[in-house]
């Protein structure tokens, strides 16, 4: 019976012996590289669990309940996406509903919170409110948590930047794709090591950068290419609330909340202490642990209130990147998301075997970004459903910004193309010179990935 790498056990050169799925009886089609799965009854389609470690009884349960909700959760998600789809699809335009509306007002609520901690620790500190040195020890404590909930903007990333006389023409090519979706011109370029494109608004000068992964560009075509641009820069035109200042903040707020009441069990096995140390940290604990339950409603609250302006957001950048290329290109490149674990695969290889010394005068890297182009080359294309749809399977509940890929890609198709006035072409020879100019930063980030 096939296993999950079938593949390896098999002696090179020997012919696959007809295999039957187990569920259906359909013929198999093996693949070395890649696990046996059914795409008639979905057999296989999820790597087996491992084996859990043991388990009392009550930890089993624990374990089963928390599954189960995770599962409700990710149902519930899902649910909700369909229903954005059908939406957007069928151009509902009124996606601004009472739900925007009510992120906007607990947003609010969570900077009430910081600012009156401030506030209550000011007015302690200052001996307004409790005379005496307690008073003012737990007005200390207070500003140091507000100083940790304060509104975190973010800060545009230094390393990786590219500046304009660097990058010319890939500036020039931004530019374009910007006045193309009819978005502002973005002040920085960075580059890193991510399988991922974005772009952020950050600081308190509201500096615009786009963020290009190394690893995702390299095994995108020229067109390609310009559809992750046009998708990122198109982020300024689509209605995106959850990265506003309002709302943003409020949302990293909370993640901080989140972290600040994660209960500590480290503790009490580090050696015998005290009986009243033991209860009052058990009790702080408690507190704790209800308070971080909380958080984490309130983070799940937030989300599912995000969650259609903020999937019908991604879906109208992925229409602005049809619309300054095409559907094919936009589908290879949404596609091309799809295969970050041969990226991984190729990476773990290339740390794992022996380092040919790199030849005098060659650079050692340029091995990374030639093994990860040809081995996404060479996904077939029943590996690339498989993928699709174990991410509309798996797909997480906390973080359902996006949607599913699988209804990225039906939108492409399910909204009429508007006539392409302007597609953005990037021609071989700028596609060339875009290419000089990323060369340095494409040696550097392979060192720092081996
Ligand atoms: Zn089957
Ligand atoms: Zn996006």
């Amino acid at each position: 019976m096939p296993t999950t790498d079938a593949a390896g056990s098999r002696a090179p050169g020997t012919a696959a012996p007809a295999e039957r799925c187990p569920g259906c009886r359909s013929a198999l089609v093996v693949h070395e590289r890649f696990p046996t799965w059914c795409p008639s009854c979905e057999w296989n389609l999820l790597p087996p669990e491992p084996a859990a470690e043991h388990r009392t009884p009550r930890q089993q349960r624990r374990a089963e309940r928390a599954e189960r909700r995770e599962e409700a959760l990710r149902r519930d998600v899902r649910a909700r996406s369909e229903q954005v789809f059908k939406l957007v699809s069928e151009g509902g335009s009124d996606l601004q509903d009472g739900t925007t509306a009510a992120a906007y007002a607990l947003a609010g609520v969570v900077h009430l919170v910081s600012l009156t901690l401030l506030l209550l620790g000011l007015g302690l500190v200052a001996g307004l409110l409790l005379p005496g040195w307690p008073g003012r020890i737990v007005g200390v404590i207070l500003l140091a948590v507000a100083f940790q909930l304060r509104p975190r903007l973010g800060r545009p990333a230094r390393d990786g930047v590219l500046t304009r006389a660097a990058a010319p023409t890939l500036y020039e090519l931004v530019d374009r794709i910007c006045e193309a979706v009819g978005a502002p011109k973005v002040d920085s370029i960075a580059v890193d090591g991510e399988w991922n494109a974005s772009f952020g608004v950050l600081g308190l000068r509201r500096h615009r950068q786009l963020t290009i992964g190394m690893p995702l560009w390299t095994v995108l075509s020229p067109q390609q290419r310009v559809a992750l641009l046009a998708h990122e820069v198109g982020h300024c035109v689509n209605g995106d609330h959850r990265r506003g200042l309002w709302t943003g903040s409020a949302l990293n707020t909370l993640v901080e909340w989140y972290r600040l009441t994660v209960p500590d069990r480290t503790r009490l096995q580090e050696g015998p202490v005290g009986l009243i140390v033991t209860i009052a940290y058990a009790l702080a604990n408690r507190v704790l642990w209800v308070l971080n339950r909380a958080v984490r409603r309130l983070v799940l609250l937030m989300n599912r209130l995000w969650l259609r302006s903020g999937q019908a957001a991604e879906y109208r950048a992925d229409l602005l990147s049809v619309r300054l290329t095409s559907v094919a290109d936009t589908r290879g490149m949404l596609t091309a998301l799809l295969h970050r674990p041969t990226f991984e695969t190729v990476l773990h290889r290339q740390r794992t075997v022996p380092r040919r010394r790199p030849a005098a005068g060659r650079p050692a890297a340029p091995d990374l970004w030639q093994s990860l182009a040809e081995a996404v080359r060479t996904v077939p294309p029943l590996e690339t459903e498989r993928r699709l749809r174990v991410a509309g399977r798996l797909d997480s509940a906390v973080d359902s910004s996006h949607p599913p890929t699988h209804l990225r890609l039906r939108m492409l198709t399910a909204v009429p193309a508007e006539q392409h006035r302007h597609p953005v072409v990037l021609d071989s020879g700028r596609s060339a010179l875009v290419e000089a100019e990323l060369a340095g930063r494409r040696e550097r980030i392979a060192v720092d990935l081996l």
